[in-house]
């Protein structure tokens, strides 16, 4: 069985005492590791590590030679592309042909992507007049934060942690990564990269665990972590942000969503029926930027509920291994009970399951497995609780519309506030509505469209900060103004 172990200086690590926990498999519940469970005295060394690294060699090298390295990381990522893709495919149970487009070529461009940012941002200088007429200069220094503990889902495993990784090390921070307990593997892997490029020892470390009372909390409550970043449910923000007040430590949060995709009559039908059906069951719906309520315009709703559905019915639901594999199960047992129950309470509330709605009959020991049918509901409104909750599965309510006014308002009329699609051809209503709802993140005519030096992050209950090009060196420097006088 294989054993997978914390990462700390350098070192791939056992937790003292033993303490183990299990990695099951989504495509048939069978334990495919154990994964050594970090304590409090392991993440004591991870931080430990981190400052010392910070005090080392890391903390003094120029910005020129931590690029090269960011560089060598995404190259080694690259070539040991094979053993990511399979140590993800094997923790999540994802399509290879989805993880090999989007998990691991993501996770390798992280760190080019931040290393260039880095390479060429600017800094400020303002020169001010002062009353002896001799004036002053002031000018900026970006300075990094120094041990940032980074808290991962499991959804994209390997590309939501090196999407703050790659930053945090390009600003000259050291990391603590505790990634979900569902996805041990690849931010372990990632720790072998690091050897192999030459990373200094204690600048990237891994503490495996659970949340509450384990390496979760006790990374996050650690008074030596100067900052912490986090994806995932916004119930677990909460609960991080309180931990981080504590010393007063910065976060930056990227949560939850019930994302709107908005349909009007004049849009593209076939493109918008394409990005639909992305946004709704790609990675098995498990995508915080996924589409669970779709608003269609009233004289296209027919039309476009049927042709949903028959794109659902075409997706093909399977092993990773199979090319022709739309979609895989969703993570673990535990997320498959959570997702049938809001199947069921579909049909409680009065829903018409246009398709699915239940567990798809999957041969011998896959019976086993965490797998659920794409589903697609009409007849209940904004008020029901597939409408209002985030599900994170493969399903969405499809609702009529009549005016832009109303939608904007039905859209809107949300907790969360993450992202939103428009599928129109009227430019001027595109840029007029994308304006106008509250979100940090609006596609017109596309979906998960994204260049990484924009701006990415929640509205309202879905994110605190942006990240992305120059806005992740907000939170992962310093801003120093130095002025000195004539
Ligand atoms: P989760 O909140 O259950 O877990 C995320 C991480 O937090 C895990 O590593 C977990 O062990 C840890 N954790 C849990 N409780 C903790 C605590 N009290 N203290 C410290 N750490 C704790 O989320 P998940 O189920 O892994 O991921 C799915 C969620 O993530 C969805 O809500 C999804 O929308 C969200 N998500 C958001 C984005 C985004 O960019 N906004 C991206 C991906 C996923």
């Amino acid at each position: 069985m294989k054993l997978i172990k914390n990462f700390i200086n350098g070192e791939f690590v056992e937790a003292a005492g033993g303490r183990l926990f299990e990695k099951r498999s989504p495509l048939d519940n069978s334990v495919i590791a154990q994964v050594s469970e970090a304590g409090l005295p392991e993440v004591n060394a991870a931080v430990a590590a981190g400052h010392a690294a910070l005090e080392g060699e890391w903390g003094r090298i120029t910005v020129a030679d931590r690029v090269e390295l960011l560089y060598g990381v995404a190259n080694e990522i690259n070539r040991r592309f094979e053993d990511f893709l399979a140590a993800e495919v094997a923790d999540t149970g994802k399509p290879r042909s989805l993880a090999s487009h989007l998990d691991i070529p993501r996770g390798a461009a992280n760190f080019k992507i931040f290393a260039d940012v880095v390479k060429n941002v600017p800094s400020e200088f303002f020169e001010m007049a002062t009353p002896d007429g001799r004036g002053a200069i002031n000018y900026a220094l970006r300075r990094p934060v120094g041990v940032v503990g980074v808290v991962c889902p499991w959804n994209l495993p390997l590309l939501l942690m090196t999407w703050k990784v790659g930053p945090a090390l390009a600003c000259g921070n050291a990391v603590v990564v505790k990634p979900s307990e569902e996805t041990p593997q690849t931010a372990t892997l990632l720790g072998e990269v690091m050897n192999a490029v030459g990373i200094p020892k204690g600048v990237y470390n891994v503490v495996h665990g659970f949340g509450p009372d384990s390496a979760g909390e006790f990374l996050t409550r650690h008074q030596g972590v100067n900052a912490i970043t986090f994806t995932g449910e916004t119930r677990t923000g909460a609960a991080i942000m309180k931990a981080a007040s504590d010393g007063a430590r910065p976060v930056s949060l990227e949560m939850g969503g019930k994302n709107p995709a908005i349909v009007f009559a004049d849009a593209d039908l076939d493109a918008a029926i394409e990005g639909t059906l992305r946004s709704c069951f790609a990675n098995c719906g498990q995508v915080c930027l996924g589409t669970e309520r779709v608003y269609v315009e009233r004289p296209l709703f027919d039309t476009f509920v049927a042709r949903l559905k028959q794109g659902a019915e075409k997706l093909v639901v399977g092993l990773p291994d199979n090319p022709e594999t739309g979609m895989g199960p969703l993570i673990s047992q535990e997320h498959k009970q959570k997702v049938l129950s809001y199947y069921r309470k579909a049909v409680e509330e009065g829903a018409t399951v246009v398709t699915g709605g239940g567990v798809p009959d999957m041969p011998g020991a896959l019976s086993e497995g965490a797998w659920v049918q794409p589903t697609i509901w009409t007849g209940l409104g904004d008020e029901a609780a597939i409408a209002r909750e985030e599900i994170f599965g493969p399903c969405t309510l499809v609702m009529p519309f009549d005016s832009e006014e109303e939608v904007v308002r039905r859209a809107n009329n949300t907790t969360y506030g993450l992202a939103a699609s428009v599928w129109t051809k009227d430019v001027t209503r595109a840029h007029r509505v994308a304006g106008r709802l509250e979100v940090g993140l609006v596609w017109v005519n596309s979906w998960f469209l994204r260049d990484l030096r924009t701006p990415f992050g929640g509205a309202k209950q879905s994110g605190i900060g942006r990240e992305g090009g120059v806005h992740s060196l907000e939170f992962y420097t310093e801003l120093k103004n130095v002025c000195v006088k004539l």
